[in-house]
């Protein structure tokens, strides 16, 4: 269900008034209380060994339970994301983010408990001198580096990290 239509009660005034005012925001009319569905912001680590190969995650929860994923989350209120994707990596795999550059955005949608949230994934190209303490942990159940030429674009759960990696292929062949 998408989130609008999971508001019934005004958050406010508890009027079981709310209206769509657009697309993405719903109005209460009895006490004007308006409320805009904005995407949650997350950020997605792109990490590669010396050897070329990137660093992949399998998800150990649902949405996506057992699929493969890059590090990462949601960012949080006041975060940059910078420091959002550095906290995730180290939180998720015991790794310390050296630099990271930008490498773009795509938009997904996220299904939690029933109700799908749009989000904007922004995605870095990390840098990690050290993988000697490198583990799996919090909401990931394995971490795996792959060959770029030998990852089936099939087994990420989401589009938006499919498209990330996808262009990080892409990129690799170009130097190459
Ligand atoms: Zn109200």
């Amino acid at each position: 269900m998408s989130i609008p239509k999971t508001f019934i009660y005004c958050p406010k005034c508890s009027a079981r008034a709310l209206k769509p005012s657009s697309p993405k925001s719903i109005v209460c009319s009895e006490c004007g209380f308006e409320y805009f569905f904005n995407p949650a912001a997350a950020v997605a680590g792109l990490i590669a060994n010396d050897a070329g190969q990137l660093l992949v995650t399998v998800r150990a929860a649902d949405p996506g339970k057992g699929s493969w994923d890059l590090p990462g989350g949601f960012i949080d209120p006041g975060e940059t994301a910078e420091h959002a994707l550095a906290r995730e990596i180290f939180e998720e795999l015991n790794l310390d983010v050296a630099s990271m550059d930008y490498f773009g955005s795509a938009p997904n949608e996220y299904t939690y408990k029933g109700v799908t949230y749009s989000t904007l994934d922004m995605a870095f190209i990390c840098h990690v001198a050290d993988f000697s303490m490198m583990k799996a942990l919090d909401d990931i159940e394995q971490a795996i580096f792959l060959p770029p030429e030998s990852i089936d674009l099939d087994h990420f759960a989401f589009p938006s990290i499919r498209t990330f990696v996808e262009r990080f292929i892409a990129a690799k062949r170009e130097d190459s």
